[in-house]
């Protein structure tokens, strides 16, 4: 590696178990006097929990964070924040949740803590997404970067182990495009890989006790230096794949994912060599079996190898194959059609590769 810009835009980050505690320290810290508490319904306890630990802070909590972050939600609720004048947005939960608080922000400007509960990582990127008449745009804006994020594993407890399972794949595709990625650095290098030997190691115990705190703190940490990289450095096929099968085909984010990334990976093997050597240390596995190897954890786990687990039907693969090749973008294998489609197709049919 020759040539790199390393200009990394940190947010504070605080992590441990317990450490949700401190979220009225934290709001203190950014100035914030009025917060609006953002979550799910499924998540309305655990919000309400943050909005007592936030007292007279918190001034109202509103749950209906969706999956695409549809428009007149953020529309809906960029009216109480005005209304209110919130001064602080405290997104509490997964890569939905997190992506309303960052819609808010693209219209007012708000500043964000986040505390992730899932792998998803959106709470360390400038990305955003939102979904208007069944199109999602996405783009980065610096300022929806959440300025704080509490990372506390005991949060992670109630994800269910095939989500768990899933969303920590989905995270480990970030590092995984982050050691191939055309700008990458020996700082990021250094943490995609990192994050692929945590998650690696920590998955499978988490996936057989739910509950076990070690088990999320390293697969957390796992997720937390994934997501940095995703913020850091561009992706390639193996996203665009993913949100071709997600956006138009409306298949589950972190299960696409999850089915996806091994034949991704296998197809770019050949043109990423760095890369590879760098997957066989953090999976402890042979350097000619990486994908095999990353499929292995969500099948010995009962989790999802092939589209059409997903509901994916065989008919639709050209389809997904043209679109996923609308937009050039870069990918270290170059590809053609007929590449997309052959992968898509054993994609479907979930063969180990
Ligand atoms: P999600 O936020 O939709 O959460 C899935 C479900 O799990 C929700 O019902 C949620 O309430 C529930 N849940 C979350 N945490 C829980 C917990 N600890 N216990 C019990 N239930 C819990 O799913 P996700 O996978 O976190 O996020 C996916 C979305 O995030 C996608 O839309 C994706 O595009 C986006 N994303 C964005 C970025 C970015 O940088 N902008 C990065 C990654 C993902």
């Amino acid at each position: 590696m020759n040539h790199f810009t390393y200009n990394p835009q940190p947010a504070r980050v605080v992590f441990g178990a317990g450490r949700v505690g401190e979220t009225a320290a934290e709001a203190d810290r950014l100035g914030g006097r009025r917060c609006l508490v953002v979550s799910t319904s499924s998540q309305k306890s655990l919000a309400r929990k943050i909005g007592r630990l936030l007292g007279n802070r918190c001034v109202e909590i509103d749950l209906s964070a969706r999956p695409h972050v549809p428009a007149e939600i953020v529309t809906t609720a960029v009216e109480t924040v005005r209304n209110q004048k919130i001064d602080l947005l405290i997104a509490v939960g997964g890569g939905s949740t997190i992506g309303l608080a960052k819609g808010i922000t693209l219209e007012t400007g708000l500043p964000i803590l986040a505390v992730p509960t899932t792998y998803a990582g959106s709470e360390m990127t400038a990305i955003w997404g939102i979904s208007r008449d069944g199109r999602k745009t996405t783009g980065r804006e610096p300022a929806v970067k959440p300025k704080t994020v509490i990372y506390d594993p005991e949060l992670l407890v109630s994800l269910p182990a095939a989500l768990s399972l899933t969303s920590g794949i989905n995270a480990m595709a970030h590092a995984v495009e982050a050691l191939y990625a055309e700008n990458a650095d020996p700082i990021s290098l250094l943490m995609a890989e990192e994050g692929v030997r945590a998650l690696a190691a920590g998955l499978p115990q988490v996936v057989q006790k739910p509950a076990d705190l070690d088990a999320r703190t390293l697969t957390f940490c796992g997720a937390w230096l994934s997501a940095a990289v995703l913020d850091q450095v561009g992706m390639a096929l193996h996203h665009k794949l993913c949100h071709t099968l997600g956006g138009s085909f409306g298949l589950p984010h972190a299960a696409t994912h999850t089915v996806v990334l091994p034949y991704a990976t296998a197809f770019n093997a050949s043109h990423a060599p760095n890369a590879m050597a760098a997957l066989a240390r953090a999976l402890d596995c042979p350097v000619d079996d990486v994908a095999g190897t990353i499929q292995d954890i969500a099948r010995l786990h009962g989790g999802p190898v092939s589209l059409a687990e997903l509901g994916f039907s065989e008919s639709e693969i050209d389809r997904a194959a043209d679109l996923a090749l609308q937009n050039r973008y870069f990918n270290p294998r170059p590809f053609t059609r007929g590449d997309i489609r052959a992968l898509l197709q054993r994609a479907f049919e979930g063969v180990r590769p």
